[in-house]
C-alpha cells in the first residue's frame, strides 16, 4: 500500500515515517509538509532518524495524492479538512489522528467521506479504545448520582484541550447516559462556579513536561469513587495504529469509520 504522510516533519509525522518502514505490506511515497517549511528537499527517512529512504519531503500535496493509496494525517484541524478534500478528489483513504476538529471541521470530513473512506480517531491505541469500551458500559450502569470527571495531562508542547482522548472518553460516557455530550459539557472550571449540576461531564486539562498522554475517567459516588485510567508510554503506538488503520482500510466503501470498526471492539 502506497502511503503518503503530511505534516511529515512533526513530532507524530516522525513517528508515522518510522511505524510505515516497519509495517509489512506498505511503503512510503510521499512525504508533506506546508509550503515554505524548512524541510522541504530533504530526505523524509533522514528527518525520521532513519537511513535514506529515497523520498524527499515535498510541499505539492495534490501530486503525493495522485500517486498514492491512502495519506496518514496528524497535522492541524484547518490542514486536516484541506488535505480531506484532496484526498477525496484522489480518491484515496484518508487517516485522520488530528485531534481539536470543530463541528465545522466534521462536516467538511463529512463531505469527504462521501467520495472516500475516512478512519478518523482521537486516539488510535488499542488500549484507549477499550477503555472507551468500557467507560459506555459504566456509563450505563451507574446513574446520574455518579459525577462523572475525566482527567488529563499532556506535554507542553500540546495545543489544543481538552484532547482528543479525553472528548472520545467522554462521547462514550454520553454515549452510556444516552445524553448529548454538547450539553452536559463542563471544562475548565475556575473561580465560584456554583455547585456541581447534576448529569455534566466534567473535564479538567494539566499540562507539563514530555508527558505522552494520561488519562483518568472519574465516576465518583456517594462514599465511593471508581477510577478508569490509561496511560501512553511512547507515541510510536499511535503511529503504529494509524498505519494498522491504514491496512484494514484499504479497498473499503467511502464512509466515516473509527478505530473500534478497525480493530473490531464491540461497542
Ligand atoms: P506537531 O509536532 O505540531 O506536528 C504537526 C505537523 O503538521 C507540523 O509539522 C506542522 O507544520 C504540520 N502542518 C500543519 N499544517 C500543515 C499544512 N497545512 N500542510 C502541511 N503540514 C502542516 O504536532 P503533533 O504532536 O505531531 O500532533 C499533531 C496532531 O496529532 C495534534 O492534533 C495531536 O493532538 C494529534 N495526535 C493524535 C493522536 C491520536 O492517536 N489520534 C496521538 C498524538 C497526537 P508547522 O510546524 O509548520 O505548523
Amino acid at each position: 500500500m502506497r502511503l503518503v504522510v503530511v505534516g511529515a516533519a512533526g513530532r507524530m509525522g516522525r513517528m508515522l515515517i518510522r511505524a510505515i518502514d516497519q509495517a509489512e505490506g506498505c511503503r512510503l511515497v510521499a512525504a508533506v509538509e506546508r509550503p515554505g517549511a524548512a524541510s522541504i528537499g530533504e530526505d523524509a527517512g533522514l528527518l525520521a532518524g532513519l537511513p535514506p529512504l529515497g523520498v524527499a519531503m515535498t510541499d505539492d500535496a495534490p501530486a503525493a495524492f495522485a500517486a498514492a493509496d491512502g495519506v496518514l494525517d496528524f497535522t492541524a484541524p484547518d490542514a486536516t479538512v484541506a488535505f480531506a478534500d484532496l484526498a477525496a478528489q484522489a480518491r484515496i483513504l484518508h487517516v485522520v489522528g488530528t485531534t481539536g476538529l470543530e463541528p465545522a471541521h466534521l462536516a467538511r470530513l463529512a463531505a469527504a467521506a462521501t467520495h472516500t473512506p475516512i478512519i478518523r480517531s482521537g486516539n488510535m491505541s488499542l488500549g484507549v479504545n477499550l477503555l472507551a469500551a468500557l467507560v459506555r458500559k459504566v456509563a450505563a450502569t451507574l446513574g446520574t448520582d455518579w459525577d462523572i470527571e475525566i482527567v488529563e495531562m499532556h506535554h507542553r508542547m500540546k495545543v489544543d484541550a481538552p484532547s482528543g482522548t479525553a472528548v472520545l472518553l467522554g462521547e462514550a460516557a454520553a454515549e452510556g447516559r444516552a445524553v448529548d455530550l454538547a450539553q452536559q459539557r463542563v471544562a475548565g472550571r475556575d473561580g465560584i462556579t456554583g455547585a456541581r449540576a447534576p448529569g455534566m461531564i466534567g473535564f479538567a486539562a494539566l499540562r507539563g513536561g514530555t508527558v505522552v498522554g494520561d488519562h483518568k475517567v472519574i465516576f465518583a459516588g456517594a462514599g465511593e469513587r471508581l477510577e478508569l485510567a490509561h496511560v501512553a508510554e511512547d507515541r510510536s503506538l499511535f503511529a503504529q495504529g494509524a498505519v494498522k488503520a491504514a491496512l484494514w482500510g484499504r479497498g473499503r466503501a467511502p464512509g466515516l469509520y473509527s478505530m473500534a470498526d478497525v480493530l473490531g471492539l464491540d461497542t
